[in-house]
This record gives structure tokens, sequence and C-alpha cells, in this order.
């Protein structure tokens, strides 16, 4: 391999595996239980004693295969890195769960209710993500929250008062020299101090504990990290601080020029710093003088950063320039990557200059070739990790003056294709949403009004029961599923099989007393592919799954084009369900931003094209409910919180605006009868932003959480709303008496006609069993309401 003089850097690969061989593995680890606590006698005795001083060979040998799994799977992507001839390669960017989580095992941020049951390292670790109830052992996990605005989430360092920070293992520094003996040396990745505390949050013991008023004592520990990593070798490390790209007050502002002083001062170490999903533009001053060797910015995001960070670089420090997207799909257009890294080798001279992903390539799935069932025409539009990692050589090959020519050509020749193709525009869709009226997104008399026509046919009582639309997905659905799909049933019997899920479903409510049912979406293998699936201007992948949190992976659809519907979606199924029963039958839709968010979107216009272009697909389908006489539609938003851009100011006062238009456009093409339901799963929604969408009745996750505050922000909501009232991710059942505890709680602060009941999101996770009894209950609750007010 020759010396370039611009350098090639990848930030993280994706550690799933090309085949989600770490799923697999780490599930079956689960299942495996553990045998040592056989003969453990129950609740007698003092469970700490019990435990005390385990034996864990046993464990540790259960452990040896997973841990195996792990080391072939960095093994692997190291070598590709490195033979596609990366010059920066990362390591410590593999973890089996989570990386943050890895960092709070790291540095002993560990909760004592984990520490109790001389649990393996690694069986902490997951107790941690994911909670233990095995033995004596009975743990929750640790708070789970999104990753900035990706659909990853990661597991929140938990910080008291008594949390003494001191390394754990050596995890960067093991998987330094893992790589280093095959040959290959490595940039390690840790998440920076800061924004380790910053994005943590004080445990139930410790209220009121700021997490960064620990960077302190972190500080110290952090520095023997790096200089471990420094002793094993490393010249230098990726240090992610992302915070940056937030809005951050003035007081963490200036931590970061404390902080970095002072690890330069304990460490030799280079560190490179680095943000991405952002703009660091309104954070300058905190990067300001830093010393560090050099930084890594997101020019995929925000290409517009560029002067800014230039003129706070002093005249050695690198610029790592992310231009190859790891967030999303589409081929890199090298003539604009490349023009953006000729501008930094002006500026800073080549040897100052690195060519690099924008972020860690964690959020693509892993590899195109594996794609065997895709339009080979889409195909050469799209790059996954394994094409983004040849991207990047190749852009770092052009800057340095080598003959890329041929990749150049083709590179542009795709993306011609790509803009011309009839597949990526549809002048019909585009005349449509031209067209777009104000009045088409707006329903034709306001709330007061609407409810009162529509209570005039419901005649729903006090305290309406409803659900959220599935029911359990049970192995049965499934396996007819797919059966379907490998032609082993015809359609009519598939047909047929479904008819009698939705059947049993309307009868299951109809019996426990339910006001407004619904179908149950048997026929539904996930709430955007189904869509997806039936409008034109969708792909889907066979293997492209990403990591979504721990072993749950998501194969998000991609957008290729304009979006259109050539046929109804979702009338036969509803129409079937309404046509058995005197009750109403809600129907059923995904709405246009999370169609949008979970998915990979198009470039090349922008999202709130691609959410106008849904909401004519699903304002179509909603009129077509109506007409064959479906009178509640829900258009379900789980997604929309998770949308709202980073930082407040214009991106986010736009997409709110474009968020809700999109819901209006998709709903308000409805007589006033017509009622129109939402549902959200995250609850930490301004109620200013739901209001907006103008819906007649919403239901929203809710029962996690306990904080009164919550109840009241939502006081002065002025449609109808449910709050969930049971938690559907756990099998466990609530009895009636504890949902009229819930119910009056809530009746504090609500007024009885403006509230429904119902549990917080969808049952398809859930068993039958606990599903009866669990809504069993709830409409009893309800009934004892009714008959109070
Ligand atoms: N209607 C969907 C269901 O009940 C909603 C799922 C969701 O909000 N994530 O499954
Ligand atoms: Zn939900």
């Amino acid at each position: 391999m020759t010396e370039k003089i611009v350098k090639s850097a990848v930030l993280g690969f994706p550690r799933i595996g090309g085949n989600r061989e770490l799923k697999k593995h780490t599930e079956k680890f689960w299942s495996d239980r553990s045998d040592r606590w056989v003969g453990y006698e129950g609740d007698s005795g003092n469970k700490e004693e019990n435990t005390a001083a385990p034996d864990l060979s046993g464990e540790l040998e259960r452990e040896k295969n997973l841990i195996q799994v792990g080391k072939e799977i960095r093994e692997k992507n190291w070598k590709l890195q490195k033979e596609a001839e990366v010059d920066i390669i990362a390591s410590n960017d593999f973890s089996f769960y989570d990386q943050v989580l890895d960092l709070s095992v790291l540095f002993n941020v560990i909760p004592d209710r984990y520490k109790k049951f001389g649990l393996t390292p690694l069986e902490t670790m997951f107790a941690m993500g994911r909670g233990l109830q095995e033995g004596p052992v009975d743990v929750t996990a640790l708070e789970m929250v999104k990753w900035f605005d990706s659909n990853y989430h990661y597991v929140r360092p938990t910080f008291s008062n008594s949390t003494e920070f001191k390394l754990n293992g050596q995890k960067p520094v093991d998987e330094y020299l893992e790589a280093k003996e095959l040959g290959i040396e490595t940039r390690p990745v840790l998440l920076g101090p800061i924004s380790f505390l910053y994005l943590g949050k004080a445990d139930r013991d410790s209220t009121g504990l700021n997490p960064l008023s620990l960077l302190p004592k972190l500080l110290p520990v952090y520095a023997e990290i790096l200089n471990k990593l420094a002793a094993a070798g490393a010249k230098s490390v990726q240090v992610d601080e992302p915070i940056l790209v937030l809005d951050l007050e003035d007081d963490v502002q200036n931590t970061f020029k404390v902080a970095y002083d002072q690890l330069a001062a304990e460490t030799e170490v280079e560190i490179v710093l680095a943000t991405y999903f952002g703009t660091v533009s309104p954070n300058l001053k905190a990067i300001k003088n830093l010393p560090v060797s050099g930084f890594h910015f997101d020019f995929v995001r925000n290409p517009e950063q560029f002067d800014d960070v230039i003129s706070i670089l002093n005249d050695k420090q690198s610029l790592s320039v992310g231009v190859v997207d790891g967030r999303n799909v589409w081929k890199n257009n090298f003539a604009n990557s490349s023009e953006l890294v000729n501008k930094a080798i002006e500026k800073l001279g080549a040897d100052r200059v690195v060519v690099s992903t924008s972020s860690s390539l964690l959020h693509t799935p892993v590899d195109l070739d594996n794609e065997k069932k895709l339009d080979p025409e889409i195909k050469n539009w799209l790059s996954f990790a394994k094409q983004k990692v040849t991207e990047v050589v190749t852009l770092a090959k052009h800057a340095s003056g080598e003959d890329v020519s041929v990749e150049f050509e083709a590179n542009a020749k795709a993306l011609a294709s790509r803009s011309s193709s009839s597949i990526t525009n549809n002048p019909e869709v585009q005349d449509r949403i031209s067209g777009i009226t104000e009045s088409q997104s707006t329903r034709s008399a306001p709330f007061e009004v609407r409810s009162k026509e529509q209570q005039e046919i419901f005649k729903l009582p006090l305290f309406p029961s409803t659900t959220i639309g599935s029911f359990p997905q049970t192995k049965e659905i499934r396996i007819n599923r797919n059966k379907l799909v490998k032609g082993a049933i015809s359609e009519k019997e598939y047909e047929g099989f479904i008819q009698s899920e939705i059947e049993k479903v309307i009868r299951f409510q109809e019996e426990i007393g339910l006001d407004v049912l619904v179908h149950g979406e048997p026929e539904r293998n996930d709430m955007v592919q189904y869509f997806g699936e039936k409008i034109n201007g969708y792909v889907f992948t066979v293997n492209g799954w990403v990591q979504s949190y721990g072993s749950r992976y998501v194969r998000p659809p991609i957008i290729v084009g304009d979006l259109s519907r050539p046929a109804a979606m979702s009338v036969k199924e509803s129409v079937y369900a309404q046509s058995i029963t005197t009750k109403p039958v809600k129907g059923m839709l995904t709405g246009p931003v999370t169609c949008l968010r979970w998915s990979f979107p198009r470039v090349d216009i922008d999202q709130r094209a691609q959410a106008l272009q849904l909401a004519l697909v699903l304002r179509d389908e909603v009129n077509d409910l109506e007409a064959a006489g479906i009178k509640i539609i829900q258009v379900d938003e789980p997604a929309i919180r998770e949308g709202l851009p980073l930082r407040s100011g214009k991106e986010r006062s736009d997409y709110l605006q474009w968020a809700a238009q999109a819901f209006r456009l998709a709903t308000s093409g409805v007589a006033n009868q017509t009622q129109i339901h939402s549902h959200f799963c995250y609850s930490d929604l301004d109620p200013n932003h739901i209001k907006a969408l103008d819906a007649d009745v919403v239901s929203i996750e809710f029962s996690k959480k306990d904080d009164p505050g919550y109840i009241k922000e939502f006081q002065t909501y002025p449609n109808h709303i449910g709050l969930g009232l049971f938690d559907i991710h756990s099998p466990r059942v609530p009895s009636k008496e504890e949902f009229i505890e819930k119910i009056e709680t809530i009746m504090k602060y609500y007024p009885a006609e403006k509230f429904w009941v119902n549990p917080d999101c969808g049952l398809k996770t859930r068993g039958w069993q606990e599903t009866k009894e669990s809504l069993t209950n709830m409409v009893a609750a309800a009934k004892v309401f009714r008959e109070r007010y």
C-alpha cells in the first residue's frame, strides 16, 4: 500500500455482523439460562449472603462462545477496512450491547443494585442494559434513550453520590491490542468525558445530582485509560463529543477548555475531537484553543459550518472532513465531496486533511453485496457500510492525486442515472404537491362542532375504552405470513386466515365490552414496511439491518422516488372487520412523519417534500376508508417526537410546521362526522405540537410516567385524550384496582368528558393470556368511573 498524502478514516463500523451473527449468539446466550442458581432457596434467607463469593468458572465457560463471536466480528471488520486501504481504522467501536453502556462499565458507573450478586462483568453489563430476573437477581434495566436524532438507543449513564470512578477492566486497550496482533494499527474511539456525563442522569438515590459536577472525579480516570492506550502503542485516540451539536449553556461550553487542558497535561496521546449529526457553529467558543491534535466534523449534515470550524484551528491541527454519510444509504456524490476536501486542502495543506465518514457507520446496513433481490438499477444508486469504506478511500486517493478517474466516472454515471430515472421522478406526484392548498389541510369545522356531530353518531359512553391497534402477533400468524411469501399457501387461503384472525379479535373485544374496536393488524409485518410495500417509490432490503438497541435491529425501507399509491392499502381488512360487528371499528394507518422517519429518506429532495408526498398517499387512503363506511380512522405518529431537530431555531420551527401540516393534509379530507384519532409512543411531547395536528382523539404512551407534573401538562389539551394506562412492554397484568387508582390520579386534573381509556401502545408483542386479563381489568375500571360520573 502506498502512503497517501491525504488520509482516509472510518469513525466506526457496524458491529452486528453481515448476517446478524451478534444478535443470534447474544440472544442464544440470554436464553440458555445460567444453571448456577439451581437450588437457590427462593426468597428465604438473605439474598446477598446466599450468593457470596460465587464460583464463576461455569459462567465464564458459558460466555466463551459469545466472546469468541465478538472477536470474529471485529477481526472481519478490521480486515475488511484494511483490505480496502483505509488509513485510520477505528477500534473499540465494537460492543455487545451499547458503546455508552460499555463506558459506564469501564468507569465503574455501576449502580450498587447490579453489584450485589457476584455477576460476571459481561452479565453485569447485560443486567444494566436489559434487566435480569434469575435466581435471586431481580433488577430492572437502566433507562434507554435515543442517540441524538438517530434511531439508535443508548443506555443512560446513571450516576449517584456514591459513584466511585475507577477503571474496571480495559476494553479499549484490549481491543486495540487485539487488532495490533492481527497486524492492524487502529485508532481507538471513546465517547468524550463531557458528553458521557452530560448524556447521563442522576440515579434515584441521588436526585439533584448534576452529573457534570462529577467531571473533576472522572478526568483522572479518563486520563488513565488514555495513558494505557498510549502505553499499548496507540498514537491517537478519537474522542467523540457529540453534545457539541446541541444547544449548550455557557457553563457547559466553558467546561471543554478545562477538561481538555487537564487531559493534555496528563497524557501523551493525541486526541482527535469528533462531533457529528449537526453543526458546531454556535458552540465554537467551546472548542477554540483546545489542545487537541485535530477535529472531525460532519459536513454531510452541515457543510456550511466549514468556514467557522476552519477559523478555530491552530496551524498544526488536522481537519477530518466527514463527507461520506454515516446515516444514509445513498452513494456519495464524489464531485461535491472532493470539492469540499479540496477546499480544506487549499486552506490547510494536504497533510492536515483527512477524508472520513460523517459519523460512525453504525447507522447504516452492513453490505449492499448481500442484496440479491434489489433492482440492479436502484442498487447502483446505493452504498452500505462496506461500500462507504471504499468511497472514503477513493476520495482520499483522489485528493492525494492518484488516478481514480474510473471510479469517479462510474460514480457520476450512477448519480445521473438516478436523477433522470422515472423511478425517481413522477410528474403526477410533483403536480399534486405543487397544488396543495391550505384548505386541504384544514378540517371543515372546528373540534367543538365535529365532536358534537360525532357523538350523535357514536353515542359513546363516558370513559370510552379502546386499544391502540395491534393484537398479539402469534406464531401462527407469522407462520402463515411466511407460507404466503414462500408460495406454500394461496392468496385466497391467506386472506381466509387473516379474516379468521380478525374475527377472533373482534369477538374478543365485544365480549369484554370495549367501545371502539380495532381489527388487530394481523396482516401487518411492521407498521411502516406494510404500507411501504404498497406504495410506489419505496424499496426493501433483505438484509439491510441496523442496530436499534441491544439485540434489536431494524430494517428500514428506502424511499427511492416520488411516492404514490397504486391501490387502496388497508380498506379490505377494515371493511371486513366492520362488517361483522355493530360497534365502530377504527381504520388504522401509519402517519406520514412516521413512515418518513422509520425509512431511509431520499437526499435529493427535502424531508418536507417527502412527508407531503406520503401525506397525499395517506389522504387518499383515509378518504377511501371513509367512503367504504369506516367512521373512525386512526393515523399513528409515534415517531413525530424523534424527528424534532436537535437545536431550537428555524429548522425546528419549520419541522413542527410541516410535520403538523403533513398529518392534517392526510386527515382533513373527511366529513365532520368522521372521527380522526392519532397515537404517539414517546410521551415527552409538547402538548402544543400535538394540538397542531387537530386530531379528534389522541392516545399517548404514559404508564411509566409517575410525574404528576406530566399529567398536568396535558390538562389543557383541547380535544379528547387517552393517557396509556398500562405498559405493553411487560407481561405484567395490572389489577382492576390499579387501573382505578391510575384513572383517579388523572381525574384530579382532567375533565371526565375528554378522557379515553386505553393501553400505552399496540399489543403485538404480548401473549393472549395477559392481553385478555389486562384489557378485561381495564374495561372493568372504565365502567366503575362511568357510574361515578
Ligand atoms: N397501531 C400500532 C399498533 O398498535 C401502533 C404502534 C406504535 O405506536 N408503535 O401496533
Ligand atoms: Zn405506540
